[in-house]
């Protein structure tokens, strides 16, 4: 059984790569029937903000993503915490000392002018930024110095003493990236800040150990410090866990591809989805589909099944960037609200309606039997329409069953039907009965078709064009733009089943005046 977790810092912006790797970590730790658990990495605290763990669990609570353990939101659960990285000082404080007597970790005293000082002199030099090793002051300092200047107060931070060096290469195999060769790290870094926080660094490997990390999911970016990692597992004389390093999320702009960015791409915050009405399932199927790419195939063969049910692999993961497409992301979704139900669909617009658009939201809960047969026209069976991508769309959709949102537009009245339309309205308003079957209501549209010269089947017109004016089609066209005030609306006798009869008749007036 696999052991993931997600260690994102409480920045207040949740953004999709976070999602894209909790997927990975969760499908992970519960396809294979272990742990999944959250840890809140705060050890930034000019990068915090208030209510940003609040954040991080709602996200991942709105995208269904089900923590075992960790923080909470009533308090940490599992053995292994806390799960704060805040609350966990004392705990790296241990590990430091160790590393310190063992001669892997050193005070460093450095100022920040005695740092800058030393870059210059590489930058000079054109060494490797960031070297400092060599020119370390207190790489080998006396512990009588060392004391000293403790007990005078002075500022330091714990620097691993990196044993080993720019001129090595550590092989290494991960999971997405496959084997690996990476310079050895010989950087010196900071494993404890001046304050006693520990860096990203050290608080990973030594959390991710003691919590039994068996799988670390993170993004590309982490791949240059993982040597480093590496090391400090080693000298620890701990398992190194392995690790997925997931490819940055792209996308196209004007013709080439670049890394989605904060500034530029709404897209990228997680909160966008929920403001657009983007229904979470659809994020997560589009999501999968980046992740794997075998998953469009499966899909295509397993239409209803839960996405659990797929079998997700590291090995299919995508090693260069994926690509983010927002009309995929829109096809997607079409398909996944049309498979499912009408009360599914009511809930969700509901919900998403409540929140965001509170005048439509009042409408749409007004009759809500109305309203779920409304959004069952054509769902279910083998081939359900594929309206709707977004929440934020089921008010076009079916703004005309309101009166006060009804703005008809006659200038979608069919070309070759125009002349007869004023004629065919007021005919039909003469035979027109609320309680016609579907048979007998589209014989009384043939009828009016025959009599206006259009050809009662599609069949006829398709046979003899020259003989008709056009196709029965047109006339319920005709009838559609005057009930719907638009060509574009579900099935019509189904719609007209849920019309008052009233409105029925004062749209088809309307429509001739
Ligand atoms: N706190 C790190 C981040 O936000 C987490 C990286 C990791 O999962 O190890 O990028």
């Amino acid at each position: 059984a696999k052991v993931t977790r997600m260690g994102p810092s409480p920045t207040g912006f949740m953004h999709l790569g976070n999602l894209y790797g909790a997927l990975v970590d969760e499908r992970l730790a519960h396809q294979s029937g272990g742990v999944f658990f959250l840890r809140i990495e705060d050890t930034d605290k000019k990068r915090e903000v208030e209510g940003g763990v609040q954040l991080i669990l709602e996200t991942f609570r709105n995208f269904g993503l089900p923590f075992d353990e960790g923080v909470t939101e009533n308090g940490d659960k599992g053995k292994y915490g806390p799960y704060r990285q805040s609350q966990r000082a004392a705990i790296y404080h241990v590990f430091a000392k160790q590393l310190v007597q063992r001669g892997y970790a050193y005070p460093c005293f450095c100022t920040e002018e005695e740092l800058a000082e030393m870059h210059a002199q590489q930058e000079a030099n054109k060494e490797n930024f960031g070297y400092y090793g060599k020119y370390a002051k207190y790489r080998d300092c006396e512990l009588e110095e060392i004391e000293r200047r403790i007990a005078a107060g002075e500022s330091y931070v714990v620097r691993f003493r990196s044993p080993g060096s720019i001129e090595n290469k550590v092989r290494h195999t991960d999971l997405v990236k496959g084997k690996l060769e990476l310079t050895e790290n010989d950087q010196d870094i900071v494993l404890l800040k001046s304050d006693g926080i520990p860096t990203y660094h050290f608080a990973h490997v030594v959390d991710d150990h003691l919590m039994h990390t068996t799988h670390v999911v993170r993004g590309e970016e982490w791949l240059a410090t993982l040597p480093v990692h590496l090391q400090l597992f080693d000298v620890l004389g701990w398992k190194r866990p392995k690790y997925v390093h997931t490819a940055q999320l792209m996308k196209m702009d004007g013709g080439s591809k670049r890394k989605l960015s904060k500034r530029k791409d709404p897209e990228l915050a997680l909160s966008y989805y929920y403001q657009q009405g983007i229904p979470v399932p659809s994020v997560m199927e589009y999501l999968m589909t980046l992740l794997n790419s075998n998953f469009e195939e499966w899909r295509r063969a397993n239409q209803t099944a839960p996405l659990d049910d797929f079998p997700f692999s590291t090995k299919k993961m995508s090693v260069s960037g994926s690509l983010f497409d927002m009309d995929k992301l829109h096809d997607v979704s079409k398909n996944v609200i049309s498979r499912m139900s009408a009360e599914d669909v009511y809930d969700s617009v509901a919900k998403w309606s409540a929140d965001n658009d509170p005048e439509f939201h009042e409408l749409f809960v007004r009759d809500p039997e109305m309203t779920k047969q409304f959004l069952s026209i054509g769902r279910g069976g083998k081939k359900p329409r594929k309206d709707l991508a977004l929440w934020s769309e089921t008010k076009a959709y079916m703004d005309f069953m309101f009166d006060e949102l009804f703005q008809p537009d006659y200038s979608g009245m069919p070309e070759r039907a125009k002349a007869d339309a004023k004629a065919i309205l007021t005919e039909y308003q003469d035979v027109y009965d609320a309680q016609d079957e579907m048979t007998v209501w589209f014989d009384k549209v043939k009828a009016l078709a025959e009599r206006h010269g259009f050809a009662p089947e599609t069949k006829l017109y398709k046979k003899n064009p020259e003989q008709y004016k056009g196709p029965v089609g047109d006339i319920s066209m005709v009838l559609r733009v005057a009930i719907c005030g638009r060509t574009n609306a579900p099935d019509l006798y189904s719609v007209m089943q849920l019309m008052p009869t009233e409105k029925i008749k004062a749209r088809l007036a309307a429509a001739c005046e």
